[in-house]
């Protein structure tokens, strides 16, 4: 019997792009290295080295990214408050981690994505040159 064509191996062995965010790993070796602080992609691998510099981050538009969150957060901020009426106290005990953690989490996404987009052009630009 012939197996079905195994759809995994067309991820190349990476992890999910929202773990990569999650938990910071490396496209190249998959360690928990790619961040150099919470939001912040280092400049290489510590794990195996692996030049995070040489790729084209698209930090420029980290601002754009970080308003999109803090008015998705205004507007369900605000609809809860018109809905439940939440004592002052228990919203800013609510907000203020889920505004950090959202804007850190949506920061980490956006570079993510562009590190592991500048990754695969960059491996197969590499791939194109060999025979
Ligand atoms: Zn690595």
């Amino acid at each position: 019997m012939i197996a079905p064509p195994d759809t995994s191996q067309n991820t190349k062995g990476q992890p999910g792009i929202f773990a990569a965010a999650l938990f910071g790993l490396c496209p190249h070796c998959g360690a928990k290295t790619l961040f150099g602080a919470p939001a912040q992609i280092a400049d290489h691998c510590r794990a195996c080295g692996y030049d995070f510099a040489s790729i084209e981050r698209g930090g420029r538009l980290a601002g754009l990214v970080t308003i999109i969150v803090a008015v998705i957060l205004c507007a369900i901020a605000l609809g809860l408050d018109a809905l439940f009426r939440l004592p002052i106290a228990l919203q800013f005990a609510m907000w203020a981690p889920l505004t950090v953690g959202g804007v850190l989490y949506a920061l980490r996404f956006y570079k993510t994505l562009f590190l592991y987009a500048g990754y695969e052009r960059q491996r197969e630009g590499a791939s194109d040159k060999e025979p």
